[in-house]
């Protein structure tokens, strides 16, 4: 038996409603036709069915950018928020709120740029959470402007004579954050690679880091076509431990066994410049969670006062 709240069906205990993908379907996506945010919003919403997530105990958090819409397009609680500062937000949603289910969806400009200092501090605060990097190599929003992420040479509305400096690699600069979990690359356009890759990082107990490869149209239309029109440019990081999908197996014959422990070997992969690896990079679920190292028994409102006091007296002239 449900009743409603606002936009969202609210669940009594003892519950069984069974959620369909259509339940956490938002306002209608008005990303552009054949943008790849379109694939990626379809694989969350199928997880979150397939998971059954109750919408009212799942946020969304986002920044600002063409891929930071996504809370709007999902019927679950959500935050839009500032450029860059998607993940501070959805740092303290989950602290003081552990008991819900947190995903964070960024622009490749909004994380990597903007939100650095953010992205590095909350991979070492390693907080429960999903995180999705759309990687689309442009600022789409503001119009075609360089991002961190966009190929050198690359000509944009910023940089006219291309882009000066060579891309920055976001998996290669996780692996190098101190206490980083979990670590992932995949790309819209393998649908199934996606669901799984998603799924693996719902599934760990961390913050887990999820780059996706995402096709941008209208201004960065050539960036993945290699890719994607010859799937022999993409090799699969295939472990029991990581991401396995034997669906794929014809379609992407470049496979390499790679043990997400091994921290070392991901890194070497991280830095193959001549091809797309996709997978599970690095993963390490026994590293320290700031909300378990910092967690405080709950209080009540006059215990909270009560403590208040005390630290003033502390000061007291
Ligand atoms: Fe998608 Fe690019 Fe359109 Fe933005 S500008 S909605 S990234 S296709």
């Amino acid at each position: 038996m449900s009743y409603t709240c606002g936009l969202l069906p609210v669940l009594e205990q003892g519950d069984d409603h069974h959620y369909e993908m259509s339940e956490y379907e938002g306002a209608r996506a008005r990303w552009c036709p054949g943008c790849g945010d379109h694939s990626v919003l379809t694989a969350v919403q199928r997880l979150l069915a397939a998971e059954q997530l109750i919408p009212e105990q799942t946020v969304f958090v986002s920044g600002i950018g063409c891929s930071s819409r996504f809370p709007h397009y999902m019927k679950t609680y959500g935050f839009h928020g500032l450029h860059g500062r998607a993940l501070p937000v959805a740092t303290g949603i989950k602290l003081h709120r552990p008991e819900l289910t947190v995903f964070v969806a960024m622009g490749d400009g909004d994380c990597t740029s903007i939100g650095a200092a953010h992205w590095i501090h909350a991979m070492r605060y390693n907080v429960d959470m999903t995180a999705m990097m759309l990687d689309n190599g442009i600022y789409g929003l503001t119009k075609n402007q360089t991002s961190p992420t966009t190929p050198q040479g690359f000509k944009s509305n910023t940089q006219p004579y291309g882009s000066f400096l060579p891309a920055l690699n976001p998996i290669a600069a996780s692996l190098g954050v101190t206490n980083a979990s979990f670590v992932a690359q995949t790309a819209e356009w393998a649908p199934s690679h996606l669901y799984a890759t998603l799924r693996a990082a719902y599934k760990h107990k961390g913050f887990s880091f999820v780059r996706i490869l995402q096709r941008c149209p209208v201004y960065t239309p050539s960036l993945f076509q290699r890719a994607v029109q010859d799937p022999a440019n993409i090799t699969l990081l295939v472990h029991d431990d990581g991401v396995v999908t034997p669906d794929l197996e014809k379609i992407y014959q470049s496979q390499t066994h790679h043990d997400p422990r091994d921290l070392a070997a991901a890194r070497a992969l991280a830095e193959q410049s001549d091809r797309i690896n996709l997978g599970v990079f690095f993963k390490d679920p026994s590293k320290p969670r700031y909300e378990e190292t910092r967690r405080v028994a709950p209080r009540t409102p006059v215990e909270r006062v009560a403590l208040l006091e005390k630290e003033f007296a502390r000061y007291a002239v």
